[in-house]
């Protein structure tokens, strides 16, 4: 989509710190992290939240979840624990509409969230 700013990222038209990359996905730190590690993870594909990527029914919710992973493997949070969050819709506090996992670790995560 011409102009989805996480579409712009995967088309290196945008600039973004790339942690992690597969054939299907990007995984970047977030330009305002909440936490030590703060990753977003994507399909390259544009899906607009979590239910368009559910619908979409072709594996590639698979492979978001994995690269989330992956990611908290590699960044060191694995172990201490993370979480692995899809804000879907703008009641839930969703700002980017192209479906983004956030990968967050590195500290004392509390619940309920805000
Ligand atoms: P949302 O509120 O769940 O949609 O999350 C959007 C996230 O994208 C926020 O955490 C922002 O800080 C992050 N963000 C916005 N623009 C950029 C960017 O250009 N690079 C990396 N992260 C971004």
């Amino acid at each position: 989509m011409n102009d989805c700013l996480f579409c712009k990222i995967v088309a290196k038209e945008m600039p973004a710190e790339i942690v992690y990359e597969t054939g299907r996905t990007l995984a970047f730190r977030d330009i305002n992290p909440q936490a030590p590690t703060h990753v977003l993870v994507i399909p390259k594909g544009h899906y607009s939240d979590a239910a368009a990527l559910a619908d979409a029914d072709d594996g590639l919710a698979d492979e978001v979840l994995k690269a989330a992973h992956a990611v908290a493997v590699m960044e060191g949070v694995s172990e201490d624990g993370y979480r692995v969050v899809f804000n879907t819709g703008a009641g839930a506090g969703q700002t980017v509409f192209h479906v983004h996992a956030h990968v967050l670790g590195g500290r004392a995560l509390t619940w309920p969230p805000g």
